[in-house]
């Protein structure tokens, strides 16, 4: 028996037929097309994702790295300056940081939620801080009520990392929408993803807009003609083609996870072995890119999960500030509730297309804990 018919079929694998077909029909139309890079496809799926969103402008790039690069370059923060996000995330967030030559500072979580700690995040500014970014981790959108009036008051630029919560909103409105910029990221496994790399910014600002287009493709304004130094980071036009055929079903994707989740929450709520993360008070502010719960005796349980035929990861076994490029720059910072979270956390992976059947098998196992 091969591996992906023990654990469950393979990525996409589950998707009705009607989305296979939309998502082959995108491939083959830009195939006969001939034209693959900067076409009509990526401008069509930027006013998707914008209408989508509510965003003014979206810039499709390379990667949802990129789109945090592009738009931090844009702002002109870079050797000098301090950007503060979150110990738990993926290390792209942090990375971005680094490779525009900006120092990133790392702050603990909020243990209830997983998000980054407002009280943390206050005791990291410095006279250097410019910017800081704002993870929606695991789907779940921040307080932005908050962020933004906190952001204000310091003189900072918000920026979301949006790369795990497409369609989740705050008080309606879309994240991403709320700072200076929002990013995106659509790799394969994110609740938007397409067939390979692909990212986008979101932004109201025409400035910084008109700034990134001409970033992700060298510099140039016209043909030929660069007035900035740039990046090669463009989202190519399959990808583009196949996002906006998948964006089409994304909202009923994010409802199908609010079920699982809600599932999930009920088959564990007779264990004390695990523990949930907190829920949100509106379901639109979750979408549940993952579900983690958390628990001490990880190894033991992964082990149990797995015999019962359910699949786990971790995000993250470790916290940005503890990885390697950090402890060899700066000194050693403590984190704790991070530190924690990063031994106790625990991904129950259920595919949002699992039939009714292979979701009461998984609600029966995690009932036996
Ligand atoms: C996936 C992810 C990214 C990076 O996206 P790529 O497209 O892989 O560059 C950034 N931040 C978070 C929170 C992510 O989950």
């Amino acid at each position: 028996m091969s591996a992906s018919k023990k654990t469950g079929r393979a990525l996409f694998q589950n998707e009705p037929r009607a989305l296979k077909r939309e998502v082959r029909n995108a491939t083959h139309r830009v195939l006969s097309s001939g034209q693959f890079i900067l076409g009509s496809e990526l401008e069509a799926f930027e006013n998707a994702w914008s209408t989508y969103t509510g965003s003014e402008f979206t810039v499709g790039v390379g990667n949802g790295h990129d789109a945090i690069q592009l738009g931090l370059r844009a702002l002109g923060i870079g050797a000098g300056d301090e950007v503060v996000t979150t110990a738990i995330t993926a290390f792209a967030t942090v990375q971005a940081i680094y490779n525009v030559g900006a120092t990133p500072v790392i702050a603990d979580i909020d243990p209830e939620t997983a998000l980054v700690s407002i009280d943390s995040v206050r005791e990291k500014i410095t006279s250097r801080t410019r910017a800081m970014v704002f993870v929606h981790l695991y789907g779940r959108a921040g307080d932005m009520e908050l962020w933004v009036e906190f952001a204000e008051s310091r003189g900072l630029y918000l920026i979301e990392d949006c790369a795990q919560a497409h369609g989740a909103r705050f008080n309606q409105k879309h994240v991403g929408t709320f700072g200076v910029f929002g990013a995106f990221s659509f790799y394969p496994t994110k609740n938007l993803g397409g067939i390979g790399d692909a990212g986008a910014l979101v932004t109201s600002d025409p400035s910084l807009y008109e700034t990134v287009v001409k970033l992700r493709n060298y510099g140039q304004k016209n043909r030929y003609e660069h007035l900035v130094w740039g990046f090669n980071s463009r989202l190519d036009e399959i990808q583009a083609a196949v996002l906006r055929a998948r964006l089409g079903w994304l909202e009923e994707t994010n409802e199908r996870r609010r079920a699982i989740e809600a599932l999930l929450r009920d088959s564990l709520s007779g264990t004390t072995r695990i523990r949930l993360l907190s829920d949100v008070p509106d379901p639109r502010q979750h979408v549940h890119h993952l579900f983690v719960v958390t628990t001490p005796n990880r190894d033991a349980i992964r082990q149990e999960l797995l015999s019962k035929g359910i699949k786990t990861l971790i995000h993250y076994p470790i916290p940005s500030h503890l990885q390697s490029p950090f402890l060899s720059s700066s000194g050693l910072v403590n984190l704790p509730a991070a530190e924690k979270h990063a031994r106790e956390c625990l991904s129950i992976m259920v595919d949002p297309w699992s039939t009714r059947r292979e979701l009461a098998r998984v609600s029966e196992q995690l009932k036996s804990l």
